[in-house]
């Protein structure tokens, strides 16, 4: 299958790359239908790598080498793992960018989005820019009927953004690299006020 392959700074790759492979029990094969670009991306492509671990492995994901860009898409489920409930094939959805641990403290207290073993898709693993991706299912979201594809890629970035309002909105922003995606910073940084810009500056 063809995919858009990171290998290092000004070189990425429209080539073909192996299947994603089996799919684990708690997994679905989406194919993407549409996926967008972010921030991250962008300084990874410019001046990375940053957090994809082309020259030694992740200590969680344990990828190592280059990586099928893409954490922002939307795709079709083509098939779901044995022990998946709750999605279909044939349905649109949309993957939450990070996989979570659901052990650590923040997992525990509900905080997934902080996960201390988060493993963004597209960064240390790969990602959506291919014809095909495995992802846990417990990260897709179905998309509304009405909402088109355009829009449904965005969900991850504009969720990020909301978030980062609402929680600025009662008090200084405490946002860590895994919880504020630099898409949803760029949305967000315009819109702080200054006393949130000197918080937010110091906590990612
Ligand atoms: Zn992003
Ligand atoms: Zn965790």
């Amino acid at each position: 299958m063809k995919a858009a392959v990171y290998h290092g700074p000004l070189d990425v790759r429209v080539e073909e790359v192996p299947e994603p492979g089996p799919l684990g029990p708690d997994e679905v094969l989406l194919a993407p239908l549409v996926g967008s670009l972010c921030g991250t991306d962008v300084t990874e492509f410019v001046a990375g790598p940053k957090m994809i671990p082309l020259h030694r492995a992740h200590p969680v994901s344990e990828h190592q080498g280059p990586v099928v860009l893409g954490h922002e898409f939307v795709g079709i489920v083509q098939a779901v793992g044995a022990a998946v409930t709750g999605l279909r094939v044939g349905q649109r959805v949309v993957p939450g960018a990070g996989m979570w641990c659901g052990t650590c403290p923040p997992c525990l207290a509900g905080r997934t989005n902080i996960c201390e073993r988060s493993v963004l898709y597209g960064s240390p693993t790969h990602g959506g820019l291919a014809e095909r991706v495995k992802v846990p299912a417990r990260m897709c979201v179905a998309v509304p009927e009405a909402c088109s594809n355009e829009a449904a890629a965005l969900a991850q970035p504009c969720a990020g953004a909301i978030h980062a309002s609402v929680a600025a909105a009662s008090r200084p922003v405490r946002a860590s690299r895994s919880s504020a995606s630099a898409a949803s910073a760029a949305f967000f940084w315009p819109r702080c006020s200054p006393e949130h810009r000197a918080t937010f500056r110091s906590s990612c």
